[in-house]
């Protein structure tokens, strides 16, 4: 009774796709489809899973270019922050705007939203059990960038802030295969991400914009 996380690695830009999947109701909820549309329904259909729904952190192109063939083929609820403004490739009706503390079902589960802005303004965190999907707000030893439109780095030091607060054993699964793992754990980033290290959002920015 639990969610199984698969990740898959897609796309030139190296980025993961998961697929939260129930596996009493075999159910599942997507994150970011991206680049490969059979290769994400292979994974539902090896699952035995059904597709529930699409999440996606932000509206960058690389996390969503296969959202449009994915909904096309089973009509399910796409869930984006509402402070999100990039356009997603689906009809209006197909789209559920959500806000921070907001808890999308999942069998027994729930996948909470944590709004985390900075790399755009609507980015979000999903915290399903012990797992969170971080996006690109926190990678494997380092962190979203802020120089594309909608990009804030004191509003990234303060994302990253909320997340080291969180319990250190929690698993985090990042939007891209950007580091020396696939995966990491928030007690980890504490001890080895740079980004993370900061005291002050004034330093922060002068890190991360080189000014
Ligand atoms: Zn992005």
């Amino acid at each position: 009774m639990s969610v199984q996380v698969q990740q898959l690695p897609l796309g030139p830009l190296q980025n993961f796709v998961y697929i939260l999947g129930d596996d009493v109701i075999r159910q599942a909820l997507v994150v970011d489809p991206g680049w490969d549309v059979h290769a994400i329904q292979d994974g539902l259909a090896q699952h035995d899973l059904t597709l529930a729904g699409v999440l996606v952190t932000h509206t960058h192109l690389d996390h969503i270019n296969a959202v449009g063939d994915l909904v096309k083929r089973a009509d399910v609820p796409v869930y984006v922050h509402k402070a999100e403004t990039g356009p997603l490739p689906v009809s209006a009706g197909s789209v559920t705007r959500v806000g921070g503390g907001d808890e999308i079902p999942l069998g027994r589960h729930h996948v909470r939203i944590l709004h985390t802005p900075g790399h755009t303004p609507g980015s979000s965190c999903f915290l399903v059990d012990d797992r969170l999907l971080s996006g690109d707000t926190l990678f494997v030893k380092a962190c979203g960038r802020t120089d594309l439109p909608g990009g804030n780095p004191e509003e990234l030091f303060h994302s990253l802030g909320q997340i080291a607060t969180m319990d250190e054993r929690i698993a985090v699964y990042p939007g891209h295969d950007y580091g020396d793992a696939p995966k990491t754990t928030i007690g980890a980033e504490k001890r080895q991400n740079p980004f993370l290290r900061f005291h002050s959002p004034q330093e922060f920015v002068r890190a991360v914009t080189g000014g």
